[in-house]
């Protein structure tokens, strides 16, 4: 069966540690039981898929990654999870990321999910050689990627705040896309930047990106934030107009950074030549004038924003409590520090940390609303060339080279990352953005670009994609 040989299959990879928690019982039931009933016309009827472990999911653990959520069962289940098994898909697990999805290794508190494509070179066998010969699978969602990407499964859930998504599907060699902000459901998503987070997914056609987009897409009254649009369905290959309209792509002279590798920028230079010589696409270069302020609008708008979130993680409502409490002289403040020194990560108390800096009352000026500026800037910077300029999409990089091993991971003790500037604008200006598989390097590993898209253009983005890819 097809939920029993993603079982297998990741039961045999367990290096890569691509689960913090199991469903293996239920889906093998559910999977049984659905083949009984009447044909549902789904094309995701009875596929097993992943759930990346921030979706809540009722009566089943939604750690986060964290210690803080260590024995957390929501009491619900998230919008678009929910519409997925509406559908027919039969959840396997959830998936590893990293702690509350800051970062971009997938290391919580569970240990690294580990790149799938190490091991096509190694067979690692211990936890210590592990270390020297695996890979980091981009994160934040890296379980679901690792998990696509090594084909366990065909379709596995993500959320993106900075790139959550696109990072660690360039790094396993799938395609991973993130919906404007606001087309799908954040309902049930626990919350890291609200005004960032996307819900989105990772498969290995464009075709299932679609079915899963539009299983989930439409109205939902429990997300204040979601567009009010009525959703039209996202067309699929064959459903799409022939029509072959030349198609403009932008290519932002701001993303040819230093840090980028040879390899990986001459990946990206050669697709352009491809694309060139089909004379199907005309290619720009395009400017984005406050793309030097974006990393610092976005680390400082996201912490603050976690700073705020985190708040909620008091040890009382829900979640880890102290078990080392004095009665005679602890506060709430005693305990409150308790419990999130026991179980809160390095990097989710330096973000927490920051953001309450930067939200201080003498500094709320300087950074947080100068952020909003620069963030509306870099918003309009897109608008303008979509709008004006008639480009159709950009196309640049995801991630610099190749990924670094968990040992050089662990020497980084990293609290922002440094690869997060060829996606954190889709994100301050809420575009639609895709990543996807084009080669691989020298060492092995899946180069991966991207494209962006204009504001809730999800369909144009797609079609575009189907013909790139
Ligand atoms: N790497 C970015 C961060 O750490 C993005 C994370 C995400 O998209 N969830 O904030």
């Amino acid at each position: 069966s097809a939920v029993r040989s993603a079982i297998n299959a990741i039961q045999h990879y367990k290096v890569l540690n691509i689960l913090t928690h199991d469903c293996f019982e239920t889906a093998l039931e559910t999977e049984q039981k659905i083949s009984t009933e009447k044909k549902n016309d789904s094309p995701l009827h009875g596929r097993p898929i992943l759930i990346k472990d921030n979706f809540c999911l009722r009566d089943t653990l939604t750690t986060c990654a964290s210690k803080m959520l260590a024995n957390f069962r929501p009491p619900y289940t998230s919008t678009i999870v929910q519409r997925l098994i509406d559908h027919g898909c039969i959840i396997v697990g959830k998936t590893n990321m990293d702690e509350f999805a800051m970062g971009t290794a997938s290391w919580g508190a569970f240990g690294p999910v580990a790149n799938p494509w190490s091991l096509t070179k190694t067979m690692a066998t211990n936890e210590e050689t592990s270390k020297t010969v695996l890979h980091i699978a981009g994160g934040s969602s890296g379980g679901s990627a690792a998990a696509v990407g090594a084909n366990f499964v065909s379709i596995a859930v993500g959320s993106d705040t900075g790139g959550s998504i696109r990072n660690p599907a360039a790094r396993c060699g799938c395609y991973g896309f993130k919906p404007s902000y606001g087309l799908l459901s954040r309902h049930g998503l626990v919350t890291l930047v609200n005004s960032f987070d996307a819900p989105g997914f990772f498969a290995r056609n464009i075709d299932d990106l679609i079915y899963a987009t539009n299983a989930v897409a439409g109205s939902d009254g429990a997300d204040a934030t979601l567009s009010s649009k009525p959703f039209q369905a996202l067309k699929t290959s064959s459903e799409s107009s022939k029509e072959k309209k030349r198609i403009v792509i932008g290519l932002p002279d701001d993303y040819d950074i230093r840090a980028l590798s040879t390899e990986y920028r001459s990946c990206w230079q050669d697709l352009v030549h491809q694309l060139t010589e089909t004379g199907e696409f005309l290619f720009r270069r395009v400017q984005i004038p406050h793309k030097p302020y974006a990393n610092a609008a976005y680390t400082i708008l996201s912490s603050s924003e976690i700073a705020s979130n985190m708040a909620r993680y008091d040890g009382i409502r829900y979640g880890h409590h102290t078990k080392n409490i004095d009665e005679s002289k602890d506060t709430y403040e005693t305990i409150l520090k308790k419990t999130r020194d026991e179980s809160f990560g390095e990097r989710v108390r330096g973000r927490i940390l920051a953001g309450n800096y930067y939200l201080l009352e003498e500094n709320y000026e300087k950074y947080f609303v100068q952020s909003q500026r620069v963030r509306r800037a870099i918003a309009n910077d897109y608008r303008k060339l979509f709008e004006e300029d008639k480009i159709d999409c950009l196309l640049t990089p995801v991630v610099s080279d190749d990924p670094i091993t968990l040992a050089e991971y662990e020497q980084s003790n990293e609290i922002f990352s440094d690869n997060d500037g060829f996606t954190v604008d889709a994100n301050l200006a809420g575009l639609p953005a895709l990543s996807f598989p084009v080669r691989i390097s020298s060492k092995g590993f899946p180069i991966g670009l991207q494209i962006i898209g204009p504001f809730m253009q999800d369909q144009a983005l797609l079609s575009i994609a189907q013909r790139i890819c």
